[in-house]
């Protein structure tokens, strides 16, 4: 039987309690390495963000590592970090763990406030400045189109999607013209440690988390969440991603980590367990799997048939395109494995059914 999310939490160990940085503040987690929490205006409210100690050719600063939406409420609470918490010192580099808005939104921003640069993986270095180009964002008539095409089929939803297709480009305005370049096993000093980064996939195009080996402290961005289990989607410009096997191939890497390694990950609270929440994660989607195999044994389902089997809870337009890009992962996971197989009904829908 499943455990309660109470009973997986309690497997994790949260070394600072319930304690929170507050507002315009951080707090240090390690020799350091200190804590920021900023505001999201979603249903996720909030992320964290890390300022790390640093010296950059003799200049003595701070590496900050991901930037929050670009938005005023946002640059308001830099501005406070700014005031507060850098001993009057500058920011010498911003790393970016992917290329989601509340991570990379206010990059551009933040580099030509401190005039440094943007480090970030190749990948998602592209990809954002794809993105944050208005007339080529995602989502709009392509992703309504894949919606469309996995099951989705209330004209009302389908015609809000067509209407997003600035949503990028609204949260992500701008990249800069120049990055360094992030990659799997790069190992970037920063402070006088070392921090090695480890590639991911499945959650956005090539993720990078940090692991400083001194420290004992991982950076694991979007990767290794605490409470919430990671979006892992199949998007509209990859439509036929195994987004799923690409994630759960990708937490594999953070097995050889020390068991009481410090995890600050972006949303949540720092916490040691790393071990046991990667399994949970795996047992996670392997029930996730059995359901979705079960509903397909039963008839041929697309994406939006297997919707409330994974999301039993109403969903609202935007949670909607988040799950079904989870749906389609699942599927695909199993249509990969040989598990099921697809066919396009007489509507133009994907229907997966069982081999
Ligand atoms: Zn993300």
């Amino acid at each position: 039987m499943s455990l309660s999310r109470e009973q997986l939490e309690a497997q994790l160990h949260y070394p600072l309690g319930d304690t929170l940085p507050a507002s315009g503040r951080s707090l240090e987690v390690a020799p350091g390495v200190r804590w920021i929490r900023m505001a999201l205006p979603f249903a996720l409210d909030h992320i964290n963000l890390w300022l790390l100690r640093d010296e950059i050719d003799g200049q003595q600063g701070w590496t900050v590592v991901d930037c929050c939406i670009a938005r005023d409420e946002a640059k308001a609470q830099w501005e406070a970090i700014f005031a507060n918490e850098l001993q009057g010192l500058p920011v010498l580099r911003v790393i970016v763990t992917h290329m989601h808005p509340d991570h990379i939104g206010l990059a551009d921003w933040l580099c030509q406030r401190w005039n440094c640069r943007l480090w970030v993986s190749a990948t998602d270095y592209a990809m954002a400045r794809l993105g944050s180009q208005s007339t080529t964002g995602f989502g709009g008539e392509a992703a309504a189109d894949f919606f469309a095409a996995n099951g989705l089929s209330n004209p009302e939803s389908l015609a809000k999607i067509r209407g997003r297709a600035s949503y990028y480009p609204s949260l992500v305005p701008s990249v800069p013209n120049e990055y360094h370049r992030l990659y799997d096993g790069l190992q970037v000093p920063i402070g006088g440690h070392r921090w090695r980064c480890i590639s991911g996939y499945g959650h956005a195009p090539e993720h990078m988390a940090l692991h400083c080996e001194e420290l004992g402290v991982l950076i694991s961005g979007d990767m290794v969440l605490p409470r919430i289990s990671t979006n892992v989607s199949v998007y509209d410009q990859e439509p036929e991603a195994d987004s799923l096997t690409l994630f759960l191939d990708s937490l594999e890497k953070y097995l050889p980590l020390p068991a009481d390694t410090l995890v600050l990950p972006s949303h949540g609270k720092p916490f040691t367990g790393l071990h046991e929440r990667i399994q949970q994660l795996k047992d996670h989607h392997r029930d996730r799997l059995d359901e979705v195999m079960q509903a397909c044994s039963e008839k041929p389902c697309s994406g939006a048939d297997v919707l409330p089997v994974l999301f039993p809870r109403a969903l609202d337009l935007h949670q909607t395109t988040f799950a079904m890009g989870e749906a389609v992962a699942h599927l695909h996971w199993l249509w990969m494995a040989g598990e099921l197989r697809r066919a396009r009904d007489a509507q133009g829908v994907w229907r997966f059914s069982a081999r």
